[in-house]
């Protein structure tokens, strides 16, 4: 995502990388920036406070993101009132040594200070001095925060900070730090809050979120999240990222069987297709229990979208481990899923691991996969020819001249129609596929 504000006054430009926990933060820091009197811009050059949010995720992720500032160098030159300032991921490992190698570079903040981004700013206008802010962990995450969402009918709730699961190949848990969950009430109080903004649809977010609410006093689970803010008035349509495996638990399956609002999707990364591969990831279950969960979710939700996460090359991985992995995209028949090949990120266990897969190897290992998953991935699509979806209309696509939506189950659907119909939920029959999206006609009520 790219976020800025514009005024007389101040503007600000966001520039998001990562996944959506990262840009759901930064519709926080607009949210507080402009209680401060900034505005977006989507212009660089006429922003007075330019802040990335970084994410580590990426391979060479601090080079990338030295590379990226240095080209803001001029921009300071041309601008010497602008102030730029790095956030999110990369900070949390890099701090100061960030300053030493971009020296144009004002303000360091992480994962879990971004809360205090105002006042860093303000200080910094004042002494003109760099600033860090970086802590590991905080005893409670402040609930407060003004959002300034970038989409206008669907919005992402975080109900977790952090992660416990150390997966040997993840940063996650040393830049987010430990697992927190949020309240169910501070939950609900925020989807009122949505809603009575006129939005429909919300997505829950953790990184780790089958394990929400385990960390509370009293303790409760996603299952019974779900049902507690299920009925509030306004909000359609409910999904939730990212699921583990290994915490899937039956009430989960049963809300999302019996409660009408939260849709047909589950995104439940297998990661590898093969035990001994997965043993080093530590994700602690086997591929058979992969299966058995996935068996008790279609039998009771049919028409449940299933989507995963694949990381190919993984240290010590054979090619007939790899083509377990192939066979496990087939078995399981994906809807979609992300795939990577396995790239080293500092700190991690694995990246310490000594039998590292060569980079062609890998390049072809991913080609391969990523073949197989668009195939399945068509034939998935298949299954909806001639069926009717029910469609939330999110956006007028200029290019192809046509309205752009999404199914229960995720799917983006494209079809003719007035833009008047944005933000409204219609009927589609699905006439064509591709292995990404439907193309229908609209159903006239
Ligand atoms: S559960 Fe997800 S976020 Fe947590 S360590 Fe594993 S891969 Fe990373």
């Amino acid at each position: 995502m790219s976020t800025a504000t514009q005024s007389p006054a101040r503007r600000v430009h966001i520039e998001t990388f990562g996944c959506q926990m990262n840009k759901s933060d930064s519709e926080k820091m607009l949210g507080l920036l402009a209680k401060d009197g900034y505005h977006w811009t989507d212009e660089q050059a006429e922003a007075d406070l330019i802040l990335i949010n970084s994410c580590s995720i990426r391979e060479n992720a601090v080079n990338r993101l030295i590379g990226h500032l240095g080209r803001m160098k001029a921009l300071k030159r041309q601008n010497p009132e602008l102030v730029i300032g790095v956030g999110g991921c990369v900070p949390q490992h890099e701090k100061e040594n960030l300053l030493k190698r971009v020296p144009h570079l004002d303000i360091v903040f992480g994962t879990h200070t971004f809360h205090k981004l105002p006042e860093l700013v303000r200080e910094f206008r004042e002494n003109q001095r760099p600033i860090v802010s970086i802590v590991r962990q905080l005893d409670e995450y402040p609930e407060e925060i003004p959002v300034v969402r970038e989409g206008q009918h669907h919005a992402w709730i975080t109900v977790q900070h952090g992660c416990s699961a150390f997966c040997t190949f993840c940063i996650v848990p040393y830049t987010r730090g430990q697992q927190q969950s949020r309240t169910p009430e501070a939950v609900a109080e925020e989807i009122r809050k949505v809603a009575a903004e006129g939005y429909k649809e919300i997505t829950l977010l953790g990184q780790n979120i089958n394990t929400y609410g385990w960390d509370l006093e009293p303790a409760t689970s996603l299952g019974q999240l779900l049902h507690y803010i299920h009925d509030i008035d306004g909000i359609e349509r409910i999904r939730f990222l990212t699921s583990h495996p290994v915490n899937m638990r039956d009430d989960l399956i049963d809300a999302m069987a019996e409660l009408p609002k939260v849709c047909e999707f589950l995104h439940l990364p297998l990661q590898a297709g093969n035990d001994e591969v997965l043993k080093r990831m530590r994700r602690n279950h086997t591929v058979e229990f992969y299966a058995e969960w996935v068996e008790k979710i279609r039998a009771k939700v049919p028409d449940m979208v299933l989507t995963s996460d694949f990381i190919v090359g993984y240290p010590g991985e054979t090619e007939e481990q790899f083509l377990d992995t192939v066979e496990s995209v087939r078995r399981f028949a994906f809807d979609s899923a992300n795939t990577a090949s396995y790239s080293p990120r500092p700190r991690t266990p694995a990246a310490m691991f000594k039998d590292q897969v060569d980079e062609a190897v890998k390049k072809e290992r991913l080609n391969h996969l990523n073949q197989v998953v668009r195939e399945v991935a068509l034939q998935q699509n298949r299954r909806h020819l001639g069926s009717i979806q029910e469609v939330m209309v999110e956006s007028y696509d200029e290019k192809r001249g046509n309205l752009k939506g999404r199914t229960r189950g995720n799917k983006i659907v494209h079809f003719e129609g007035n833009p008047r119909l944005i933000g409204q939920i219609v009927q589609i029959k699905v006439m064509d596929v591709t292995p990404n999206s439907l193309r229908g006609r609209m159903l006239v009520s």
